[in-house]
């Protein structure tokens, strides 16, 4: 069943039966009230007539039955019946339609008086019997429809009342069922269209229960949304990876092929085949190369990291000696300013780290410039700032070079042996150490390289 339908039933059906036992009772209650009042009243002036016609069958000198019909005469014209009754034997009655043989009444003994309702014909009778001192049976009838019609006009009444509050009711309770269920139902719509990958919902929030419920349900679809777009990208991502990975290793295979059918033929001098050979050195180098980074990038488990206090110089020193041949064949001014006291991490990945920054720097650079390795520290983190005068990256590059094999300048990175994993590589170990790289340079000015290590990193 429906839920609005459960809320309408639940508070129409109580309703009806509430009214109904309720003015059932009422008219119960008011009828029999009437009927008692009207048996008071009946025995009272039953006793005033019985104590005239006494009296007067003492003082006149009539026949009993003639001052019984003269006081029902009198009476007859408000409703008030007489009937007299000798040896058992109606002697006489003012309303015929009153038959009381074989009944109880009859049977009734002097100071006794027996009172019942009874119905002759349709219409309602209060009577009222006793012995006179004669041992006559005086019966006095009063007619009581006015309190039947009473109690008709009454039911008839409350059958109304009830129909147009149950009416009234009825509508009111359906726009309750409709106002409480709606938010239920667009919820329920909503649903299905987030089991069919449609995430874009917004449904109306509030403080009830249900407001709460909508506003945990946006939640969740935000959350299912943004999971969705993280899984894609990284999808893509993945894609993307396998594409330049298979491309940058296509390209020196494709190289060591074309020498390798070179050196086969019969005709190469000497100095072809030694320098086809270098070539192929070279690109083997290259996949090696290729390889060892590859490997580093995957390089990510804490387990394997040998993390330790290091001396900040001895970074520093291992920087420099790393890159003394690139510095060296483009006469670079390497100024390294050592601020800090101790790092906290793994020294090769840091040594690698900082000199990755230091090489795409000179590479970036002109010959005979100058590149500061900067150093600080504060309460939270370690700095290390890789500053260069070089060629600068424009800001749509900023984002893209940390991906995997992204370049620049493909043919000029290519020359200079890298595949583009460095800053990959860079943006790995910093995460591993749980700090933060970030890049702000200008074309044609310079890059900087901010290195963040948290201080009080214990893994
Ligand atoms: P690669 O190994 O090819 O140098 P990286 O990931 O280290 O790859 O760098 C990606 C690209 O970012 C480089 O090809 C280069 O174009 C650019 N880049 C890196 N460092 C700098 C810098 N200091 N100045 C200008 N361009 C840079």
């Amino acid at each position: 069943m429906k839920l609005s339908l459960k809320i309408f039933l639940g508070i129409c059906i109580p309703l009806i039966i509430a009214l109904v036992l309720i003015s059932n009772i009422l008219i119960r209650k008011s009828f029999s009230n009437d009927i008692r009042d009207e048996k008071i009243r009946g025995i009272q002036e039953f006793h005033f007539m019985e104590e005239n016609i006494e009296n007067a069958f003492w003082q006149s000198t009539v026949s009993s039955e003639v001052i019984i019909k003269s006081y029902a005469d009198y009476y007859k014209e408000n409703g008030l019946y007489l009937i007299y009754y000798e040896n058992g034997r109606e002697i006489y009655t003012s309303n015929t339609l009153i038959d009381l043989e074989d009944s109880e009444l009859l049977n009734v003994s002097e100071n006794d008086v027996k009172t019942q309702n009874k119905t002759f014909k349709g219409e309602h009778f209060l009577v009222i019997s006793t012995m006179l001192s004669n041992g006559s049976v005086l019966v006095y009838a009063r007619n009581i429809d006015s309190i039947y019609h009473i109690r008709t006009d009454l039911m008839n009444l409350s059958i109304i009342l009830i129909v147009s509050i149950v009416v009234i009711v009825a509508v009111i309770a359906y726009i309750i069922a409709k106002t409480l269920t709606n938010p239920l139902r667009k919820m329920q719509t909503e649903m299905g269209k987030l089991s069919k990958g449609n995430f874009d919902i917004h449904l109306k929030e509030g403080r009830s229960e249900v407001g709460s419920l909508a506003k945990s349900f946006n939640k969740m679809s935000e959350e299912l949304k943004n999971r969705d777009e993280e899984l894609l990208d990284l999808v893509n991502s993945k894609q993307e990876f396998i594409d330049n990975l298979s491309h940058e290793i296509n390209t020196p295979l494709t190289t060591i092929l074309g020498y390798t059918e070179l050196l086969e033929r019969a005709d190469c001098t000497e100095e072809q085949k030694i320098r086809f050979l270098e070539s192929i050195k070279k690109e083997t180098l290259r996949i090696k190369n290729i390889h060892q980074n590859l490997l580093l990038l995957s390089y990510k488990k804490n387990a394997d990291l040998e993390m330790k206090r290091i001396d900040s110089q001895e970074i520093f020193d291992n920087v420099r000696d790393t890159t003394k041949v690139k510095v060296a064949e483009h006469q670079i001014d390497l100024v390294i300013t050592n601020r800090i006291k101790e790092f906290y991490g793994d020294p090769t990945l840091i040594v690698m780290c900082i000199s990755n920054l230091v090489s795409n720097a000179i590479h970036a650079s002109k010959d005979g410039s100058k590149i500061i390795v900067d150093s600080y520290e504060d309460s939270k983190n370690v700095y290390v700032k890789v500053i260069d005068e070089g060629q600068g990256i424009s800001k749509e590059n900023i984002e893209k070079i940390v991906e995997p094999f992204y370049r620049v300048d493909k043919a000029r990175s290519r020359k200079n042996g890298g595949a583009g994993l460095g800053l990959a590589i860079c943006t790995s170990i910093m995460k591993m150490h749980h700090g933060n790289m970030k890049i702000e340079s200008e074309i044609g000015v310079g890059s900087t390289f901010y290195l963040e290590f948290p201080k009080n990193l214990q893994l």
